[in-house]
């Protein structure tokens, strides 16, 4: 599998500064901001720094550090979102998972009992 990284996406278009948004946690390797549309009280997108264009090509490329930073971030944000209860993390992925931004983000969903996914 080659994986090719569109930097006109708009997730690399808010890692530049080119598009605002609500941060609720940076570090080295990782940005965590508000999805624009959230489908729940809590839905924070989690994305590396580096362009990866999703999960598998960050899994198979990142170096460990990035791949540190970016739980890092995960944990940061379920701490900072106090999703105590738990919580739903998504990586659409694609075509068939139905990627609509081509940057490898983790949505985190939560801050309340939300509907059965799968079967
Ligand atoms: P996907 O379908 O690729 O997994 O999810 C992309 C997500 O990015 C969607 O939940 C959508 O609401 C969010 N999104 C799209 N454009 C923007 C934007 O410009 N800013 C923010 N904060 N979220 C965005």
């Amino acid at each position: 599998m080659t994986f090719d990284y569109d930097d006109q996406n708009i997730f690399a278009k808010i890692l530049r500064g080119e598009i605002p948004n609500r941060t609720v946690f940076e570090n080295d390797h990782a940005l965590a901001f508000e999805d624009i549309s959230p489908q729940a009280p809590v839905h924070v997108l989690i994305i590396p720094k580096g362009a990866y264009m999703s999960l598998d090509h960050f899994a198979a490329e990142a170096s460990a550090e990035e791949q540190a930073g970016f739980m890092k971030a995960v944990a940061e944000v379920c701490r900072i979102s106090g999703v105590d209860d738990g919580f739903r993390a998504i990586a659409n992925t694609r075509a068939h998972g139905v990627q609509d931004v081509p940057h490898f983000h983790m949505h985190i969903l939560g801050g309340k009992r939300l509907g059965r996914m799968l079967p």
